[in-house]
C-alpha cells in the first residue's frame, strides 16, 4: 500500500536552514478517493435505468405509437425500471442514515427472538415463491439484548432476502440462534444468528470484499434480481454501530452461511459513556 505525503518547506531566518515538514496524508487521500469512486457509481447505477427509461419513451412517441400491445409490454418494463431506481435511492438513504448514527449507540431492549420470527413471517411469501422453506432453530427461550429494532429488523431482512434470492436452488434456509455466556469474538455476553443456505454460494476471491458498497460476487444475477449492491453494506455499518461482527462463510457450490455476532449489552465507548 502507498503512503502519500504532503511536504512543505521552509526557509528559516538566516537562511542556512531549510524546515521540511513531512505530513501523512494518506487517509485524507483515500477518504477522497473513496467519495469520487462512490459518486460515479451512484451515477452510473441511476444513469442505467434512467437510459432505458428515455429509450423507451422515445420509442412510444414514434415507432410504437398506436401499437397497444407493445404500449403495454413497455410500460410493464419502464415500471420495472422506475422501481429499480426507487429502490436504489430508498437504500441510499438507509445507507447515510445508518452511517450518520454509528457513533450513537441504541438503547432500546430487543427481544431477538420474537424479532426473528417476525422477519421470518414477513418474508414467507417471497420464500414459497421461490420454492423455499424456512428452518428455524431459536434454541429455548426468549433472547433479549440492547439494540434498535428497526436496524436490527433491516440486518435480518436483508440477509435472509439473499439467502432466498441467491440460494433458492438449495430449496431451503435455515436461521439459527445460539446464545453463549462468553461469545469467543466479543469476550462478553453475546448472540449468534446464522443464516444460512444452501443454493450457488460465493467464490472465496469475493469474500473480503462483499460489505463494499455497490460489490456484487455476481453483478448479472444481482441486477437481474433487482438488486441494489448495497444490501451488506448497510448490514455491516448496523452490525459495527450494534458492536458486533459479520461472518461470512461460503464456497462456490457450496451455499453461504452469513453469521452476526451482537452482544447482549453495548459496552459504552468514549464521550458517550457519561450521555
Ligand atoms: P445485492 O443488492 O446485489 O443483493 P448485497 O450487498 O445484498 O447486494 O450483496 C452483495 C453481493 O453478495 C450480491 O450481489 C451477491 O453477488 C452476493 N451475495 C449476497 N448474499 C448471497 C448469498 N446468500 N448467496 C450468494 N451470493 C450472495
Amino acid at each position: 500500500q502507498e503512503t502519500t505525503f504532503r511536504v512543505t518547506a521552509r526557509v528559516i531566518s538566516d537562511q542556512r536552514v531549510i524546515l521540511l515538514c513531512f505530513l501523512d496524508v494518506t487517509d485524507v487521500e483515500q477518504a477522497g478517493q473513496m467519495r469520487r469512486d462512490f459518486v460515479a457509481n451512484v451515477s452510473h447505477e441511476l444513469r442505467t435505468p434512467l437510459t432505458a427509461l428515455m429509450g423507451f419513451i422515445e420509442t412510444l412517441r414514434g415507432p410504437a405509437r398506436g401499437d397497444a400491445e407493445a404500449r403495454d409490454r413497455f410500460l410493464d418494463i419502464m415500471e420495472g425500471e422506475a422501481g429499480r431506481m426507487n429502490r436504489l435511492v430508498g437504500d441510499l438513504l438507509s445507507l447515510s442514515r445508518v452511517e450518520g448514527d454509528e457513533r450513537v449507540r441504541p438503547r432500546d431492549q430487543v427481544n431477538l427472538t420474537a424479532l426473528l420470527a417476525s422477519v421470518l413471517r414477513t418474508l414467507k411469501p417471497l420464500a414459497a415463491d421461490a420454492g423455499v422453506v424456512f428452518e428455524e432453530d431459536f434454541g429455548a427461550g426468549d433472547v433479549m439484548l440492547t439494540g434498535d429494532a428497526d436496524q436490527l429488523m433491516q440486518v435480518f431482512t436483508n440477509l435472509i432476502e439473499n439467502a432466498i434470492k441467491y440460494g433458492a436452488s438449495g430449496g431451503r434456509v435455515t436461521v439459527r440462534l445460539d446464545r453463549s455466556e462468553r461469545d469467543p469474538a466479543l469476550r462478553a455476553p453475546g448472540v449468534r444468528v446464522h443464516v444460512i443456505d444452501y443454493g450457488a454460494g460465493i467464490d472465496t476471491i469475493h469474500l473480503p470484499r462483499l460489505t463494499e458498497r455497490f460489490y456484487r460476487a455476481d453483478s448479472h444475477r444481482s441486477r437481474a434480481l433487482g438488486g441494489t449492491g448495497l444490501g451488506l453494506a448497510i448490514v455491516k455499518h448496523i452490525i459495527n454501530r450494534h458492536r458486533g461482527h459479520l461472518k461470512i462463510d461460503s464456497e462456490l457450490g457450496h451455499g453461504a452461511q452469513f453469521t452476526v455476532v451482537l452482544p447482549l449489552q453495548i459496552a459504552a465507548v468514549g464521550s458517550e459513556s457519561q450521555s
